[in-house]
């Protein structure tokens, strides 16, 4: 089995946000996936990081840390905070729940990702943090179509 991992560690401020973003589109590169499928996994991403930044550590100034893997053409990407946690996690991930209305949350951040990746799961432990993990699969006839 082909297995590629990276690792990436910041600080939670929002200007990291498209960084890291970024950053695991560019790893992604060598399943050659497509535009849709890039999009996607930019868009779980930020949303997780979104969330480390502005609910787990709310303001504070904590690590962020991304790990991905591919293996064979599956990505798994996990986006861990020490933050805060979450009390009720199934609460947490149902749509339209957010405990940030006052700054105009959706409460859709969850949804997205479960919408845009193949599978979520989320670990967390109130004062300890949460860890997102996330898992897609890229298409072969991208390469195919290509070559
Ligand atoms: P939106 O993502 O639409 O801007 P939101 O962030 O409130 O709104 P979700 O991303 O679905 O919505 O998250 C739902 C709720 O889960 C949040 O309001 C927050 O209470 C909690 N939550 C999510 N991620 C974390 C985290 N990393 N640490 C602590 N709490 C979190
Ligand atoms: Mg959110």
């Amino acid at each position: 089995m082909q297995q590629n991992e990276m690792k990436l560690e910041f600080d939670s401020r929002s200007c990291n946000e498209s960084f890291a973003r970024v950053t695991v589109a560019a790893f992604l590169t060598q399943l050659d996936p497509t535009l849709e499928e890039v999009a996607d996994v930019k868009t779980a991403v930020s949303e997780a990081v979104t969330n480390a930044i502005i609910h787990g550590y709310e303001g504070r100034i904590g690590k962020v840390v991304i790990l991905c893997r591919l293996e064979d053409r599956e990505l798994y990407v996990e986006v861990r905070d020490s933050g805060k946690g979450i009390e009720d996690v199934a609460r947490a991930m149902e749509p339209l729940y957010t405990t940030k209305e006052e700054c105009d949350r959706a409460g859709m951040g969850f949804a997205f990702m479960e919408a845009f990746m193949d599978s979520l799961e989320v670990e967390s432990e109130l004062g300890r943090g949460t860890c997102v993990k996330m898992r897609k699969r890229i298409a072969r006839e991208n390469r195919q179509e290509r070559s």
